[in-house]
């Protein structure tokens, strides 16, 4: 079975669904597949919205209500027509209806808990599955509608509840063990509690869904279809030479994910990674672009050890330091308490081996909650002047290079560096793992469009290697060397990145020396009009 996930923007328009609908009839002639699909697009962001304004007594609630009502027919129209429209559209207004009562609810009582946030945000994924399945039925798929709510069963812990898995995989297998059509289409995101209340799984957690089908399934692949052509090497909006990357790892996938590529949230795929099924992410835009294949093999025989430079943007760099710091263990676990207590996130650590200083990257957001927790915390050596009240910058930036490779080369971080130091990027505080996978620089927010294209320039631009060639003696073999160098030097630069240039030639009687490489279609001629020959001479000249 393979596993097909489609998003909100997959799901945004009629247009968009009948692609869906051809990606599906392509993915089903040689498996059966699974069909996992979001809200229509901006939906689940709508009803969230609608429900803020009702919440505070804001009649606007209606308006919203009103526009995801207007996209919900709109969608339809583009769809159906004839009974199939009419049957359609009246289960959907009639769940519309619902969804309005629960929203007056919420504007009259002027309260909304977890619980009644899921049961309205539910409304967005029952909706697109009902729309689709019946717009498949009528393209003559051999396609049934299953909920996954009937499928997946979690504790209470509204908007973001946790997973029963047991129970849930001995669902899953039951089910589609007797079932025997080709395509099942489920709502993404939705489940149910062990007490039967309407529960969902976080943001985003349509993913979550499909990986949890595809794990206790064992399926072939699990496809992820979004908007974009895969993971990018850096965020194609800010660097426009970025391009899609054919092949990551699994960790390499969540290095970069963590840095700001927002096509993957790590979390909501571990089901699949511990079973190493393969993560396939497609445009549903350009079904024909390659897209990214994540698996648990690590490439070893790609010339370029960097897979990705990323960014994470509005980090604040917290600096505590003195000379009472040295040598006296406990200061990093009351640093590091004192956060986690106040639920703050530590997005990169170091510390130098003087012990003088700890930095801290956190999210701008946390750095004023940060800087009053610690200063209170270490409020008795502040006073002692053992160490410094917490230095906070603000407006800072990690930008970080990743690639499994990385390990087995060397001068990385050298070219990382020099790179920066090169284009006027100065760095704040930089880390690199143990792993190696994965290093990281703090900059100023202003650097990071310069910061990420000149890296990018380097790693992925620039990667052509120049090998400069000197051939003594011109008999057969090195006629033939010479004309394989001229026949396959262009795929050669293509598929190695490896630019072949002839710079010297020598026979027993001539030779000629031209550091801009010898036009090797007429090398013969070139050679017959050169310098009288000298090995000695030639030889040295190889010393450039
Ligand atoms: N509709 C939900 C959201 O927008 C779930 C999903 O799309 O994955 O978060
Ligand atoms: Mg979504």
């Amino acid at each position: 079975m393979k596993v097909l996930k489609f998003g909100g923007t997959s799901v945004g328009s009629a247009k968009n669904i009948l692609k869906v609908i051809e990606i599906v009839k392509t993915e089903s002639l040689s498996e059966n597949v699974t069909v996992v699909v979001s809200a229509i697009g901006g939906i689940t962001d709508k009803l969230l919205a609608a429900a803020g304004k009702a919440i505070e007594k804001n009649k606007n609630y209606k308006e919203d209500f009103e526009s995801l009502r207007l996209k919900h027919i709109e969608v339809i129209d583009g769809l159906l027509s004839g009974e199939a429209h009419e049957t359609t559209l009246d289960i959907v207004l009639n769940h519309l209806s619902k969804l309005e009562k629960i929203l007056d609810g919420i504007y009259l009582i002027n309260e909304l808990s977890p619980k009644t946030t899921d049961k309205l945000l539910s409304f967005g994924e029952l909706l697109s599955s009902l729309i689709i399945y019946e717009t498949m039925k009528l393209h003559d798929l051999n396609i049934q509608l299953k909920n996954s709510q009937n499928l997946i069963v979690t504790d209470s812990n509204f908007t973001n509840a946790v997973v029963n898995f047991s129970e849930t995989n001995e669902n899953i297998v039951t089910y589609f063990g007797s079932n025997d059509k080709i395509i099942t289409i489920l709502p993404g995101f939705i489940s149910k509690s062990e007490l039967g209340e309407i529960t969902t799984l976080g943001r985003g957690g349509s993913d979550y869904t499909a990986a949890i089908i595809a794990a206790a399934m064992n399926a072939s692949v699990l496809q992820i279809w979004t908007d974009v052509s895969g993971m990018f090497t850096s965020n194609p909006k800010t660097v426009k030479n970025a391009k899609p990357i054919k092949k990551l790892s699994y960790l390499e996938a969540i290095e970069l994910s963590h840095f700001g590529a927002k096509v993957l949230y790590p979390p909501t795929v571990l089901p699949v990674l511990s079973k190493h099924i393969p993560l396939l992410i497609k445009n549903t835009l350009a079904p024909e672009d390659e897209g990214t294949l994540i698996t648990h093999v690590v490439e070893n025989r790609n010339p370029n050890p960097i897979k990705g430079i990323s960014n994470i943007n509005s980090v604040s760099l917290l600096t505590l330091q003195g000379n009472g710091m040295v040598g006296i263990p406990g200061f990093s676990k009351r640093l590091f308490e004192t956060l986690a207590r106040e639920k703050i996130n530590v997005i990169i650590a170091t510390q130098a081996s003087s012990e003088h200083s700890i930095c801290i990257g956190i999210a701008d957001k946390e750095s004023t909650l940060a800087k009053s927790v610690i200063d209170k915390e270490f409020e008795n050596e502040i006073s002692l002047f053992k160490i410094d009240p917490l230095v906070v910058e603000t407006n800072l930036s990690i930008i970080a290079v990743v690639g499994d490779q990385m390990k087995s080369h060397q001068g990385i971080s050298g070219k990382m560096f020099s790179t920066l130091g090169r284009n006027n990027v100065n760095i704040r505080a930089i880390a690199q793992g143990a792993s190696e996978r994965n290093i990281s620089a703090i900059i100023d927010e202003s650097d990071v469009k310069k910061a990420l294209n000149c890296l990018h320039e380097r790693f992925f631009e620039s990667e052509t290697k120049q090998i400069n060639l000197f051939i003594s003696g011109v008999g057969n073999v090195g006629k033939s060397l010479i004309n394989q160098i001229e026949q396959q030097k262009k795929y050669i630069k293509s598929t190695l990145n490896i630019k072949l240039k002839v710079i010297g030639l020598s026979n027993s009687k001539k030779m000629v020396l031209d550091k801009s490489g010898i036009n090797l279609k007429d090398w013969n001629s070139i050679l017959n009009n050169g310098d009288k020959s000298d090995p000695i001479g030639f030889f040295e000249a190889t010393n450039l």
